[in-house]
């Protein structure tokens, strides 16, 4: 994206007042909600330190790490694949799942990264995202504003637009929306011939996967279907499984939840219940070569940054690509085009709000400034 095409962008958004209200009404909440979760658990501090030393180890060498996570993994109908680019992963999914098959997915933004779900779409597989905001963003056809609350910035009039059709009935507030799309989805889930989840941390010792939800929806997801293909990136690797447990639970506590619904760890197929089969496809996408932007990969994607982004809060989804707001920038940069990243970084107004919440303590406002610089 030019730097007049994000520009454009913002203006419209600045323009809509029902999203200008939704979005400050919403980021409120969220920033409350954060600092009651730090509050509840007295230990997030610590265990978020934990989480950044843990993974420095596992980037200090990322090759090593995914070998040590593939040696773990692999076995019995246990499949590993490395995908250097977003087309390879494309590859090996077309090669694993048949035009005319469904497919159930939690969501991921590794999917969101190298828009998956549209050629997926494009290859004659019929998914459906089975989280209610992805669902939401996917009828829209739209991206996600933030990367735990996809649909943060959408009316609950647009929802009933977007969900009435689909559903086949009258909804007429939220309980009826939640209800509607789990009933929906209840007979899809049974159906599907696949399920696709994305992966929170990997452990390297147990090759474990772990991933976090609060709808219920990645258990049915990830155990309905008679196939599994867990989808992820390099950067979510962690020395043990302790380490993994601290860093989902570090990132359910910063993205406000005092807890999260669901912790699931998934160590194999089993012959009676659940998938017969796991394909695990590890993205690369620009991660491992980015030595001047490597800070980024010690993000946990929490979303606190983007709630006490002062921009995002009343531009919010506009004002990135995929990865929006301030740590959307160098995600920009290394998953995507440094000249949209560098568009992007001039709408930032190096507040240092971002870098006072973040978890992981990421200097977000130097990584941005070396992309105005043009430094990487
Ligand atoms: S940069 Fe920090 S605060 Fe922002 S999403 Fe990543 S870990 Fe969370």
């Amino acid at each position: 994206m030019s730097y007049k095409q994000v520009h454009k962008k913002i203006l419209k958004a600045l323009k809509k007042e029902d999203l200008r209200k939704g979005s400050e009404a919403a980021t409120k909440d969220e920033l409350k909600k954060r600092k009651y979760a730090i509050a509840t658990h007295k230990y997030s501090l610590d265990w978020a330190e934990d989480v950044k030393n843990a993974k420095s180890t596992m980037l200090f060498d990322v090759v090593s790490s995914v070998e040590k996570f593939r040696k773990a993994f692999e076995g019995k109908n246990k499949y590993f694949y490395f995908a250097r680019t977003p087309q390879d992963l494309k590859n090996i999914i077309a090669e694993i799942i048949k035009p005319g098959s469904t497919v159930v997915k939690s969501k991921s933004m590794v999917g969101e990264e190298i828009e998956l779900r549209q050629f997926m779409e494009s290859h004659g597989i019929k998914i459906y995202e089975t989280d209610l905001g992805e669902f939401l963003i996917q009828l829209a056809n739209e991206k996600p504003a933030h990367m735990v609350t996809p649909a943060v910035n959408m009316s609950e009039e647009r929802a009933r637009q977007l969900l009435e059709p689909v559903v086949g009935e009258k909804l007429n507030d939220v309980t009826s929306m939640v209800l509607g799309v789990r009933k929906f989805m209840r007979k899809i889930f049974f159906s599907a011939d696949f399920g696709m989840v994305g992966a929170n941390a990997l452990s390297a010792d147990t090759g474990s996967v772990i991933f976090i939800t609060n709808e219920g929806n990645g258990a049915l997801t990830s155990t309905l279907p008679d196939k599994l293909i867990v989808i992820t990136s390099v950067e979510k690797i962690y020395p043990t499984l302790l380490d993994a447990i601290k860093a989902v639970t570090t990132q359910a506590i910063f993205s406000g939840f005092e807890y999260t619904t669901y912790v699931h760890i998934i160590n194999g197929p089993y012959d009676f219940y659940g998938p017969k089969e796991i394909h695990l496809i590890l993205l690369d996408n620009g991660r491992i070569r980015n030595d001047d932007l490597k800070e980024t990969l010690l993000c946990i994607k929490c979303g606190a940054c983007q709630f006490a982004c002062p921009v995002f809060q009343v531009v919010d989804g506009a004002w990135g690509y995929i990865y929006t707001a301030a740590i959307g920038i160098p995600w920009t940069a290394i998953t995507n085009s440094k000249e949209t990243a560098r568009s992007l970084a001039a709408f930032c107004l190096e507040c240092g709000k971002c870098r006072e919440v973040c978890p992981m303590k990421i200097d977000i406002p130097e990584l941005i400034r070396k992309i105005k610089a043009e430094e990487v």
